[in-house]
């Protein structure tokens, strides 16, 4: 069996919950600060409703390929995954939306109300453009 660590190795894990090739990519995870390679979908792992959702967002965002969003796609991911202990999904879904919203951050889909602020000031920049 092989995973793939966010870094963009395929690795064989010793230990069946490993998520990162060697012991310096998860201690750089876990200080956010991974240099994640794009992510590549596996065909035969379907994307759950979150990592979905989440995606989403972030095509949405335009940020899909940034770093943070790539870190945010792998938190839904590790957050989906069965073998994920329940103790760490509180740590792990508050790391998500920090990430999420950072990734987005500056894009027009972040959020229902950051949509309705960037159509008022297209509206306005519309409208003083001499319309
Ligand atoms: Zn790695």
């Amino acid at each position: 069996m092989t995973k793939t660590c966010p870094c963009g190795k395929v690795f064989s894990p010793k230990r069946s919950d490993a998520k990162y090739c060697s012991s310096a990519c998860r201690s750089a995870a876990h200080q956010g600060r991974l240099a994640v390679a794009p992510t590549r979908r596996d065909p035969a792992v379907p994307d759950s409703d979150l990592t979905s959702a989440v995606r989403a967002t972030l095509e949405a965002a335009g940020a899909e390929g940034a770093p943070l969003g790539i870190a945010a796609i792998e938190l839904a991911r590790t957050l989906s995954d069965p073998s994920t202990p329940a103790s760490s999904m509180a740590r792990l879904a508050s790391q998500l939306e920090r990430t999420l919203a950072a990734a987005t951050r500056g894009g027009n889909a972040s959020s229902a109300p950051g949509r309705l602020r960037s159509e008022f000031l297209r509206r306005r920049a519309a409208q003083m453009g001499g319309a």
